[in-house]
């Protein structure tokens, strides 16, 4: 059966009634305010009829941050401050798969999974697996578990069929668990040797894996006139809003706060448990937790949303910035990392987190997003006054809009194949731009300064000798090695390396000793997943 896009989220309402709990609750009202600008979405897709149409697929969605016991911890947070994020995502996943016209599943049950994919109890702890009659399982590293656990020997026939919502990302070094250990590289969450595009991510800061994202609800209202829009929906008051929802995200940011009060008026929504004192700043206007649509209202009234640093790489800085505000936030000098953060400690990546949302900071950047040092009170003044002083229109890149996450999302389900042995053929070979990188830079960061993006699916096409002549290098020695950094030309002894292990093609992988082969493509304005003509 072919795909229709449907124009009625109608089907996921029956999909997910069956779920309960302050998360599924987030998620159904998330859905529900939404829906009728996903169906708009949809009529529009429908009639730009240049895509490839997509075979209907069955398609299982598995949380598995909400299931078991992990899933009971979650829950008590939804209320109290804890993260949303994903549980924006799986909002926007569950709309857009629906959309889209495929066929729904949604589980929070770790009990309930055993019999959605067809594990029985065997004999001993070898479950007995019929087979899986999803085509696709959308899961996170939690339900990478459960699934583990439920399907014994099967998991290895059908983990191609599985995407990983992994908000932060998995690189390829940390993902394959031999090499993992071998080169220190292993940590709690990696280690399952997926396709690491078999990830999918918050934002599109590791290309080694899919970028799935979310939506970010605009300014726009419906049947409002332009001059109307002008004149309301962008007036601004003079608040801002302080970004953090516990207080210990607070700690030690009173004088950076207070900085910003003496230009406006601040509010914050920050949980206060019932009977116990605020210890905010008592100039604080502070709201208590919000709905997430009481909390968008607020932001549309607010001239300055101001980040203190945590929670890191959110979706509330877009939502801020689609609204019209100015995202103020602190930079972090040195980065923060897994060496020397315990946020990121354990997490599989090497990224160097520059600022509270280095996306925000440099996809989007000025007039939108300021980056100050926070500890330096005049710069801090400074960048409040600027503000003031501009007018900053609502700003939300394609890929964070409905339209932009439907045809993002299709693009997936149409062309990426995990389970055939054969090479990758999406994007096509045309897209190709090959660079070589100088010592000490990684892949992402070659194709960035070109204003392109680094294609993982792309790497096989540069992996031989006929590569490196083409780039005028000449090797005196070609050999082929097991290693994240490889294609790569070393210029001591002026050895070509060629990649043994597919797995290990990384976008992210550098050295100070190895020039990166690697392969760049351009990409859509505003939605760095998708290259021109691809679709
Ligand atoms: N949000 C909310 N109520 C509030 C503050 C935030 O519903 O009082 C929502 C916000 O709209 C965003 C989501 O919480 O979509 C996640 O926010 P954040 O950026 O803080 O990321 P997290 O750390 O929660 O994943």
């Amino acid at each position: 059966d072919k795909a229709e896009i449907r124009t009625t989220l109608g089907l996921l309402y029956e999909v997910i009634s069956n779920n309960s709990g302050p998360a599924m609750n987030f998620i159904r009202s998330r859905v529900e305010r939404m829906s009728e600008r996903w169906i708009q979405a949809g009529l529009k897709m429908r009639q730009s009829s240049n895509k490839t149409i997509s075979t209907q697929m069955k398609v299982l969605l598995y949380p598995g941050a909400l299931a078991g016991n992990v899933g009971q911890r979650f829950e008590a947070m939804v209320k109290t401050g804890g993260p949303l994020g994903e549980l924006v995502q799986w909002a926007d996943l569950s709309a857009c798969l629906t959309i889209l016209g495929h066929n729904l599943t949604f589980s929070t049950s770790q009990h309930q999974l055993h019999s959605l994919i067809g594990a029985a109890p065997g004999r001993g702890s070898c479950p007995i697996q019929r087979p899986l009659t999803f085509d696709l399982i959308y899961t996170d590293y939690h339900g990478l578990a459960h699934l583990h656990a439920a399907m014994g020997l099967a998991f290895l026939h059908y983990q191609c069929r599985f995407r990983i919502l992994d908000s932060f990302g998995t690189e390829p070094a940390f993902n394959l668990g031999r090499y993992a250990r071998m080169h220190g590289y292993k940590t709690l969450w990696g280690s399952w040797g997926l396709q690491p595009l078999q990830y999918m991510t918050m934002f599109p800061h590791t290309p080694d894996n899919s970028f799935l994202g979310f939506v970010s609800e605009e300014a726009v209202r419906e049947a409002v006139r332009e001059e109307e829009l002008e004149s309301d929906a962008y007036r601004k008051d003079r608040i801002a809003v302080i970004y953090g929802k516990q207080d210990y995200m607070w700690q030690g940011k009173s004088e950076y706060v207070e900085v910003i009060s003496e230009e406006l008026e601040t509010h914050a929504t920050v949980y206060q448990p019932p009977g116990h004192k605020s210890n905010l700043p008592s100039f604080i206007r502070n709201h208590g937790l919000l709905t997430q649509e009481h909390f968008l209202r607020l932001l549309r009234r607010a001239k300055v949303f101001v980040g203190l640093g945590f929670p890191y790489e959110g979706p509330a800085p877009i939502e801020a910035i689609a609204l019209g505000c100015v995202f103020l936030q602190p930079r972090f000098d040195p980065p923060h990392s897994s060496d020397n953060n315990d946020f990121y400690k354990g997490k599989p990546t090497t990224r160097q987190i520059s600022s509270q949302h280095p996306y925000a900071e440099t996809f989007i950047g000025k007039p939108h997003v300021r980056t100050v040092d926070i500890t330096n009170k005049t710069d801090v003044r400074e960048a409040v006054r600027a503000i003031l002083r501009t007018e900053v229109k609502p700003f939300n890149p394609r890929e964070f809009m409905y339209e932009g996450m439907l045809e993002r999302v299709h693009g997936y389900i149409t062309h990426q194949s995990f389970c055939s042995k054969s090479v990758p053929t999406w994007p096509p070979e045309s897209a190709l731009k090959v660079h070589l990188g100088p010592l000490g830079q990684s892949c992402v960061s070659v194709c960035q300064r070109s204003s392109h993006v680094c294609e993982p699916a792309l790497f096989h096409h540069l992996n031989n000798p006929a590569a490196f002549t083409r780039l005028g290098i000449s090797c005196s020695s070609m050999g082929q090695e097991v290693n994240h950094l490889f294609p790569s030309y070393s210029p001591w002894g002026q050895h070509c390396g060629l990649q043994q292990e597919p797995l290990l093609f990384s976008c992210a992988g550098s050295d100070p000793s190895h020039r990166r082969l690697c392969p760049c493509r351009a990409y859509l304005p505003g939605q760095v997943a998708l290259c021109p003509d691809c679709l």
